[in-house]
């Protein structure tokens, strides 16, 4: 048996005072304070614009569609002329997409596309699998089904009236959003300057993959796997990465890494290093150099936790756990970047959800377990929730957010945040 661990008797010291934990909300509440839109939006092309927050409300200078059009390849009618199966109607006109036409003439019918308008006169569009085209007389179709008015007509305005504000400052641009944005005519929008970010890993630990092969790799290494899921991250929030690699666990290498990186960036991120131990140097570099609040924060994984300033630049650390790491990222790192970015949205939003599992020990803290939607409509869990084990995130397509002190029994209603939420 290993007694290594075994809990002293006797304390040397009176042991220091604990701090208090800290709720999530309270801690988040505290970081967005300080996260002040950046100064200066940029105008870039619609193509280039996927993700990216808007910095001005989009208004409409016309009506989509710009006018009456069909939604069928049929014939346009005038449906008051056509009140029976069976009516023969003259083809007097051929309207494609694309072309004008011109008014329909009374008692007759115009072949019309899907997006061609509508000419004046004509107030229904008849399918053309409702219509037989005769071959006597030539030039005629006779219509199957008597058509309603009105019917397969896209009205004029119905998608966007002009004048309207059809994208507001600070959302997120979609894909279907820089499509929306073409549609009225926008080729250029303005949004928020991409965050300048600093980012570097601690822990003597730490090898690169591709410096050493696996075989190789002396006892005690690791493979630096926070570096880049962080940097994807941070790309994923429109973000302009400088990534410093890995800075040893010294004072002096630490202190040097956060004075560069102090300098034209917005924040500096860290991984790891961020406890009390002695081999974190962290907490008092940045102490040393700016200010900082480190935070033990009511939650699991991801307890340790720092924001500071070292100079103009925000200073985050975060657990060098990877899940820590990843979780404290999507909880508090991503919102506090796109409220830099000036965005309306930032809380995640999360859903009510069956567990197909139980989780019998509470914790005291609030616990964001890795989970995974079935076919059945509910959540299974990763069957191990260490903070080390990344596979649980790989795995899962989302957290369940269980607040501290909560049992969960099979079949209960639990909140689900979906990573297809937290990870645009
Ligand atoms: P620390 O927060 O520095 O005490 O690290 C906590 C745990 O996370 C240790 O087991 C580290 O080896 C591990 N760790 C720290 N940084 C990384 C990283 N970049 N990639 C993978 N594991 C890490
Ligand atoms: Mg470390």
């Amino acid at each position: 048996m290993n007694t290594s661990r075994a809990t002293p008797t006797s304390s040397p010291a009176a042991p220091a005072a604990r701090p208090a934990l800290r709720p999530l909300d309270d801690a988040l509440a505290e970081l967005l304070t300080p996260a002040l839109p950046l100064a200066g939006p940029e105008t870039v092309s619609t193509f280039e614009a996927d993700g990216r927050v808007l910095a001005e409300d989009v208004v409409s200078a016309l009506q989509v569609p710009p006018e009456d059009n069909s939604s069928m390849d049929g014939y346009a009618v005038r449906a008051a002329e056509v009140q029976h199966a069976g009516t023969a109607l003259r083809v007097s006109q051929r309207i494609p997409a694309g072309s004008a036409g011109s008014a329909l003439e009374p008692g007759t019918a115009a072949r019309i596309f899907t997006g061609a308008p509508i000419p004046a006169g004509a107030d229904a569009v008849v399918m053309q699998e409702d219509c037989e085209v005769l071959a006597d007389p030539q030039g005629f179709i006779r219509i199957t089904q008597a058509p309603k008015p009105a019917q397969w007509i896209r009205r004029a305005g119905e998608d966007v009236m002009r004048g309207a504000v059809v994208l507001s400052k600070g959302e997120r641009l979609t894909p279907a959003a820089l499509g929306l944005a073409a549609g009225i005519g926008r080729n250029f929008l303005q949004v928020a300057r991409r965050p300048r970010v600093a980012l570097f890993s601690t822990g003597d630990e730490l090898v690169m993959p591709g410096e050493v092969a696996p075989e190789q790799m002396r006892p005690g290494a690791i493979y630096n796997s926070n570096r880049f899921f962080l940097r994807a991250l941070l790309s994923r929030l429109g973000c302009e990465v400088t990534d410093m690699g890995i800075v040893p666990d010294r004072r002096d290498a630490t202190l040097d890494a956060l004075r560069s990186a102090s300098q034209a960036h917005d924040l500096i991120l860290t991984s790891g290093g961020v406890s009390v131990g002695e081999e974190d140097h962290i907490k008092p570099a940045v102490q040393q150099l700016g200010s900082l609040d480190l935070w033990q924060i009511a939650i699991k994984p991801g307890k340790p936790f720092a924001y500071g300033k070292v100079g103009p630049a925000h200073f985050i650390g975060l657990p060098g756990n990877p899940v820590s790491s990843f979780v404290t990222f999507l909880l508090l790192v991503r919102p506090f970047l796109l409220k830099l970015q000036g965005a309306s949205q930032v809380a995640m939003k999360s859903v009510t959800v069956p567990a197909h599992f139980s989780w019998p020990r509470a914790d005291k803290r609030r616990e964001f377990l890795r989970v995974r939607r079935n076919a059945a409509g509910g959540l299974d869990l990763f069957a191990n929730q260490s903070s080390g084990v990344l596979t649980s995130a790989v795995w899962g397509d989302g957290l369940v957010d269980n607040p501290a002190g909560q049992t969960i029994a099979h079949g209960d209603s639990v909140q689900f945040i979906p990573f297809s939420e937290l990870l645009s």
